[in-house]
C-alpha cells in the first residue's frame, strides 16, 4: 500500500502520516498537510552504479529519488555511523535515552531492503578519485577497499566545531553530532556520578541540551559568549525573556562569558568564576565536511559548491545537504537537506529537476516554553536594531508570552514568537524572506 505522507508546515520536513509530533521540530498534527510521496513522472532503467556518500536525510532522500526513476540501477549508501539513516535533530531533545535498535531511523530497515538500496554502515570514505569514477574507503573491519561508480552523490553533512579552549580535548568534553556522542554522554553520566553540567554556547542546540539535562535533574549553567541567548535569531527582548524563563526552571545563564579553562571537574572564566562541571556539553558550531572534495579537486567555497540542479563542479558528482552550498546559499535544515537530496538523486538519475529554495524556522521546545523565529530578528549585520525595520510587538512578562513581526515597508519579513507560538503556521505563509 502507498504510504500517506505530510509536510511539516513548520520546518518544512515530509514524513508518514499518523506521527502525533513532527519528527523534526516537535510541533503537532496541527502543523502538518498531506503532500503526494512522490511527484516523478521520469522514468530510466539502466545498470548504473549510484554511490552516496552519508547516510544522513539528504543521502536518503537522494537515495529514494533515484529509486522512483530506475528500477534497475545499483545504489549504495556508505555512511561511516553504525546506524541506518536517523532524525538527528532528536538527539539534543532526549539527550539520555537509549537510541539504540533504529528507535531513531527515518525509515525502518526493511525500506532499504524493499528499494534495494544497499548500506554499507561503519564505512568511511576516505577519498575520490573523480577521473577513475572511485571511492576509496575504510571499511568497517578496518580493511581497505574502493568502489566505482557511474554517478556519485556527496551528502557528508557537517561535525561540531570545537571551540579551541583549554582542555577542550578533555574526556568529559562533548559534542552532540551522532548517535555515538549521546551513548558517550550516557556513559559518562554514570561513570563519573554527573551532577553538574556546563553546556558551552546558547544557540539552538546548546539550549535544547541544556534544557533536557535540566529536566532530568542536573545543576546545569550555559555559557554564552554573545549578550543574550540565540542572538541571531531572537531580538533583544525575546533573548532576554527567554533567559528569565530559563533561569526561573534553575538553569544559570551567563551570557558575556570568557571562558579561561576547562578543568576536570569546572569551566573556570576570565573573572575567576568557576563553574562546577562534570560534563561539558560544547555546541559552538557546526562546520561542513568539505575536505573530501577539496582533495579531489571539487570547487569548494567553505561548503561544497552547487548549482540548484545540485551538480557541482565535477562530472557526474553531485552535492547536498548540510555541506554544500547551493548558488551562493549554505543548507543547515533538515527539511533543506532532504529537498537538496531529491534535487541531486532527481538529476544524477536523468530527471530535469531545479531546487526551489526553501527556508526554515527556528523552532525551539525548551525550559517549558516554546520558541519561534522565521525571517530578520530586526537586525542588521552589525548586530544592532536596524532602522529599516518597523517592529510590531507585544509582551506579557507575567505570561511568559511575547511577540513580534518585523516589517520592510509594508512587507512582513521577520516574526518572533515566545511562550505562544500558535501563529507559526499563518506566520510562515505570510512572511517574505
Ligand atoms: C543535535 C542536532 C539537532 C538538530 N535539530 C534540528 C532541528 O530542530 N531542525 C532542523 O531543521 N535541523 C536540525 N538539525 C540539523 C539537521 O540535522 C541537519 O541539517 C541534517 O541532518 C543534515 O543532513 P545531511 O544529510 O546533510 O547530513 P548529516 O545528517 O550530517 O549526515 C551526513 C552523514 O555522513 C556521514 N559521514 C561524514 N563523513 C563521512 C565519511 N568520510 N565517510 C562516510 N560517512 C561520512 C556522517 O557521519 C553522517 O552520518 C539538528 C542537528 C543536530 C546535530
Amino acid at each position: 500500500m502507498e504510504k500517506r505522507m505530510v509536510k511539516c508546515l513548520v520546518c518544512g520536513a515530509v514524513f508518514e502520516e499518523g506521527a502525533d509530533v513532527c519528527p523534526v521540530c516537535g510541533v503537532g498534527p496541527e502543523n502538518f498537510e498531506p503532500v503526494e510521496a512522490s511527484d516523478s513522472t521520469f522514468s530510466k532503467d539502466t545498470d548504473e552504479k549510484f554511490v552516496i556518500l552519508g547516510g544522513g536525510p539528504a543521502g536518503r532522500a537522494a537515495a529514494q529519488a533515484v529509486r522512483e526513476r530506475n528500477t534497475e540501477a545499483v545504489i549504495t549508501i556508505i555512511t561511516m555511523e553504525d546506524e541506518i539513516p536517523y532524525n538527528r535533530p532528536m538527539l539534543t531533545k532526549a539527550l539520555l535515552k537509549d537510541h539504540s535498535g533504529d528507535a531513531l531511523a527515518i525509515e525502518a530497515a526493511d525500506w532499504y531492503e524493499k528499494n534495494r538500496i544497499y548500506m554499507m554502515k561503519g564505512t568511511r570514505a576516505l577519498s575520490i578519485d573523480t577521473a577513475g569514477k572511485q571511492v576509496a574507503l575504510e571499511l568497517s573491519d578496518g580493511s581497505h577497499g574502493a568502489t566505482q561508480y557511474d554517478k556519485l552523490i556527496y551528502t557528508l553533512g557537517a561535525f561540531c566545531f570545537v571551540a579551541p579552549i583549554k582542555g577542550s580535548e578533555l574526556e568529559h568534553v562533548v559534542t552532540v553530532r551522532n548517535i555515538a556522542d549521546t551513548v558517550r554522554i550516557r556513559d559518562i553520566v554514570k561513570d563519573r556520578d554527573v551532577k553538574n553540567v556546563v553546556c558551552i554556547g546558547g544557540g539552538v542546540m546548546g539550549l535544547e541540551g541544556a534544557s533536557t539535562m535540566n529536566d532530568e535533574g542536573f545543576n546545569v549553567t550555559v555559557l554564552e559568549t554573545s549578550s543574550g541567548l540565540l542572538h541571531r535569531q531572537l531580538d533583544d527582548k525575546a533573548s532576554s525573556m527567554l533567559k528569565d524563563i530559563a533561569e526561573s526552571k534553575g538553569v544559570k545563564i551567563i551570557t558575556n562569558a570568557k571562558i579561561s579553562e576547562i578543568t576536570g571537574d569546572a569551566v573556570v572564566l576570565e573573572d575567576g568564576t568557576s563553574c562546577p562541571a562534570e560534563l561539558v556539553l560544547m555546541s559552538t558550531g557546526m562546520r561542513p565536511y568539505t575536505q573530501l572534495a577539496e582533495e579531489a579537486g571539487i570547487a569548494v567555497d567553505r561548503w561544497v559548491v552547487a548549482n540548484e540542479r545540485m551538480e557541482t563542479s565535477a562530472g557526474s558528482v553531485y552535492a547536498a545537504g548540510d555541506c554544500a552550498v547551493v548558488n551562493g546559499q549554505p543548507q543547515a535544515f533538515w527539511a533543506q537537506a532532504e529537498e537538496t537530496g531529491r534535487i541531486a538523486g532527481a538529476n544524477a538519475a536523468g530527471d530535469d529537476v531545479v531546487y526551489e529554495p526553501i527556508g526554515s524556522a527556528l523552532v525551539m521546545h525548551a525550559f517549558g516554553t516554546a520558541v519561534f523565529s522565521l525571517g530578520t530578528n530586526g537586525k542588521g549585520p552589525d548586530g544592532n536594531p536596524d532602522p529599516k525595520y518597523r517592529c510590531e510587538s507585544e509582551a506579557d512578562e507575567k505570561a511568559g508570552t511575547y511577540s513580534a513581526r518585523y516589517y520592510d515597508g509594508s512587507n512582513l519579513v521577520g516574526a518572533i514568537l515566545v511562550g505562544d507560538i500558535s501563529a507559526m503556521p499563518e506566520l510562515t505563509k505570510q512572511i517574505d524572506f
